[in-house]
């Protein structure tokens, strides 16, 4: 019986145009037991989104009728299956008073949320660091080599782990490797582990849980969970939940990585 706590919908303007009914209808082929829908979250409408298609998450006038599909779909299959409603939530260094009350306002209607960084500041522009290797090549040049991307990125996620986004701030750590998904092509000296096990300790104090995403294994550059085997036995010994995502953006994406995970680590 699969738990999957990170699913994308046709509500992400970069994802499939799947109808919600058919990822159910593949998780319960997958004898799913548990699915929540993250979908990314609506990004603060004073931030532009750095993409060239502006399509990094949902619009903001989207959220009532996400929020209602998954409503009524939660209720329908709910004796076969437990669907969440949740989302994807960005975590963008300068925007955290935006995202704070966005999150104010929705998370009364959500069952589950992630929290991710996939936005860097470089000092002078935004830059979406999964965007593609272009980007992240771009990357590179902008913030002055390679492991100055790794800094920007495990210091901004260590605010998004202890910045006070109210009540309703999501209590699991999206894909905490994803500045790894180019890895292959731009590979890094410096142990992994120096800049998460850091991370990992506030984690575990603050009693977050831990997306085990296996959506890196599917990216040719990657070929790993976020985050890799070792780091997810390091979150093990300090009783932090892993919880598997798929990070599904099609039906026929869910439960992918799913066999390469060290699955008796999963909570
Ligand atoms: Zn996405
Ligand atoms: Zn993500």
């Amino acid at each position: 019986m699969i738990i999957d706590k990170h699913v994308h919908t046709h509500y992400c303007p970069h994802g499939s145009t799947d109808p919600l009914e058919r990822y159910i209808e593949q998780a319960l082929a997958l004898n799913y037991r548990e699915i929540s829908f993250t979908e990314h979250a609506p990004l603060p409408k004073n931030f532009i989104d750095p993409t060239p298609e502006k399509d990094s998450a949902m619009s903001l006038d989207q959220m009532s009728s996400y929020l209602e599909d998954l409503c009524r779909l939660k209720t329908y299959y709910s004796s076969a299956l437990k669907v969440n409603i949740g989302l994807e939530v960005d975590f963008i260094e300068g925007y955290e008073k935006e995202t704070a009350s966005f999150l104010d306002e929705y998370g009364p209607f959500l069952d589950d949320s992630i929290l991710s960084v996939h936005f860097l500041w470089s000092g002078k522009a935004y830059y979406c660091m999964d965007y593609s290797e272009e980007t992240f090549e771009e990357m590179i040049q902008m913030f002055g080599g390679l492991s100055k991307v790794y800094e920007a990125y495990f210091s901004t996620l260590k605010k998004s782990i202890v910045t006070d986004l109210g009540k309703y701030k999501p209590g699991r750590i999206g894909h905490i490797t994803l500045v790894e998904k180019f890895k292959r092509k731009f590979p890094h000296e410096q142990d992994l582990s120096d800049y998460v096990l850091p991370l990992l300790d506030t984690i575990a104090d603050k009693g977050y849980e831990l997306d085990y995403n296996g959506a890196g294994f599917t990216k040719s550059l990657c070929l790993d969970s976020y985050p890799p085997a070792s780091i997810a036995l390091e979150a093990y010994k300090r009783k932090i939940p892993l919880v598997y995502g798929s990070d599904a953006h099609s039906a026929k994406g869910l439960m992918q990585g799913y066999q390469q995970l060290e699955r008796t680590l999963l909570d």
